[in-house]
């Protein structure tokens, strides 16, 4: 009957859904978690949907990077590096798949922790 082939096409168009939909769902950070490094080390670990505003500098070896929580973004806003690409990098902001910002001769990471809560400590 041609009742039967109905149902396995509505079946097979909900599978695809299911699968296109669980490809999007793990596309998403599921954390807010941004991770800051300097010089190989992890110095802190900020929530930006918690996080308030705030400005910090980071220091390495004698060179300064100034770092913005704003908004639940998180940019560097100066730097004396000589390149500034991490300056000119954009905000990562919470809720939102961001590039990392790297600032390379001062050893400076930010950048979104990848979704699982894997608890890291230390
Ligand atoms: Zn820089």
């Amino acid at each position: 009957m041609k009742k039967s082939r109905i149902i396995i096409i509505i079946t097979a168009i909900i599978f695809v859904l299911g699968i296109i939909g669980s490809l999007l769902v793990f596309r998403i950070p599921r954390s807010n978690i941004v991770s800051i490094r300097s010089g190989g080390r992890e110095i802190y670990s900020i929530d930006l949907s918690r996080a308030e505003d705030c400005v910090f500098h980071i220091e390495f070896e004698g060179r300064m990077n100034t770092v913005e929580i704003k908004d639940h973004s998180i940019r560097v806003t100066e730097a004396d590096c000589p390149d500034k690409i991490c300056v000119r990098t954009a905000a990562i902001e919470a809720d939102k798949s961001s590039a990392p910002i790297v600032c390379l001769p001062n050893r400076l990471v930010i950048e979104m922790e990848n979704g699982s809560a894997d608890g890291r400590t230390g």
